[in-house]
């Protein structure tokens, strides 16, 4: 078995961020390991994201059309995905991190009888083995962890989304389109989606903000959350919060971030007046840089920040607020 397969999803016919950086990551593991990428792309129209997705680096573009496909159809996803696999024989078998990836990547798995590694933030193949290592949390976020997979093929691997960098377009590079034959309408459905709730939620939402102000506990009431909407405004973020915030219906809990809440991965988390306990780090131990606000020298966010500041926030906060506007005026 050989070959990187990127599952590539597709949303009302747009190829998705995430399979831009599916791509990004694939392309890591085909230098290291000389494999070739190919990509499956499932849905209605697809010649022009599979043209895409050739100039985002796959030499091969798998396509199945279909108007079955639909973000809540699991069981479609897999059996087609099961198809590609045996037509194809992968080494490898990429997934995103997404509500459809994160279900239907262990699926496969289980159907293929291989092992599946979830959560990933980072991975490396071996040159001569062809044995991927994943980087991963463990214990609610506090350590990570590597794991190797076992000699079984595919290896199926879950990537977290935001851990890798997606991939620019480039025009001078080509591959193939292959169709396959595939018939939505000849699978079993074993599950159904009954109800999609939409959260309702203004403005940049939190899995995609690149900017997140966390509040916690230490705010000591709703109102100073007005000063960190102020602050993510000024960078073009999004706010958060800890349980402790939304048990306390200070936020709503679609703001809580952690084992319970949101998993997010921006490039710059601030936390203000939030303890740091395991169960929130949980969710956001991938950001890229964290900053910590908290008048406890001794508090554990300090441990994984990247840049603390031991302080009360309502001395803090202000001046902060004050030298970003300061700073993107001048
Ligand atoms: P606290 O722990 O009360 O911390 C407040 C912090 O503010 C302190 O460090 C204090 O020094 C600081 N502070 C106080 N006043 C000021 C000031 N004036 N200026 C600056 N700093 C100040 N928590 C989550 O967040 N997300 C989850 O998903 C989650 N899931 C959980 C799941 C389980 C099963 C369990 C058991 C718990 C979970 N928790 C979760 C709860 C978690 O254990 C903590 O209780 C919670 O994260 C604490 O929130 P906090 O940091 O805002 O509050």
């Amino acid at each position: 078995m050989s070959g990187i397969l990127v599952f590539a999803e597709i949303h009302n016919g747009n190829l998705q961020a995430s399979a831009m950086e599916l791509l990004g990551a694939a392309k890591k593991l085909s230098e290291q390991t000389d494999n070739t990428v190919s990509a499956i792309l499932m849905g209605d129209i697809l010649e022009v994201e599979a043209g895409v997705a050739i100039q985002l680096g796959a030499n091969q573009v798998y396509t199945i059309s279909d108007t079955g496909f639909s973000a809540t159809n699991i069981d479609c996803h897999v059996a087609a995905l099961a198809h590609v696999n045996n037509v194809m024989q992968p080494s490898i078998i990429l997934s995103s991190k997404t509500p459809l990836g994160k279900i239907v990547a262990p699926r496969l798995a289980y159907r293929l009888g291989v092992g599946v590694a979830q959560d990933c933030i980072d991975l490396n193949a071996d040159p001569k083995t062809g044995r991927v290592t994943v980087t991963r949390p463990v214990y609610g976020g506090n350590a990570i962890a590597k794991f190797q997979f076992n000699d079984l093929d595919p290896q199926v691997i879950i990537i977290r989304e935001r851990a890798f960098e997606p991939l620019t377009q480039d025009s001078t590079l080509s591959g193939d389109i292959i169709p396959l034959d595939f018939d939505v309408k000849n699978v079993a459905v074993k599950s159904r989606l009954v109800e999609v709730v939409k959260e309702e939620k203004k403005g940049i939402q939190m899995e995609d903000a690149r900017v997140i102000i966390g509040g916690g506990r230490g705010l000591g009431g709703p109102e100073p959350f007005r000063l960190l909407e102020e602050l993510a405004q000024l960078l073009g973020g999004t706010v958060g919060a800890s349980r402790a915030v939304c048990d306390a219906g200070w936020m709503d809990h679609s703001y809580q971030i952690g084992l319970t809440g949101k998993t997010i991965t921006p490039d710059m988390y601030i936390t203000i007046g939030i303890s740091g306990a395991s169960q929130h780090m949980a969710g956001c131990s991938a950001s890229k840089n964290i900053v910590a606000i908290n008048r406890d020298p001794d508090a554990n966010i300090f441990k994984l920040a990247d840049f603390g500041v031991v302080g009360d926030w309502e001395q803090v906060l202000p001046s902060f607020t004050e030298t970003v506007r300061e700073l993107l005026d001048s």
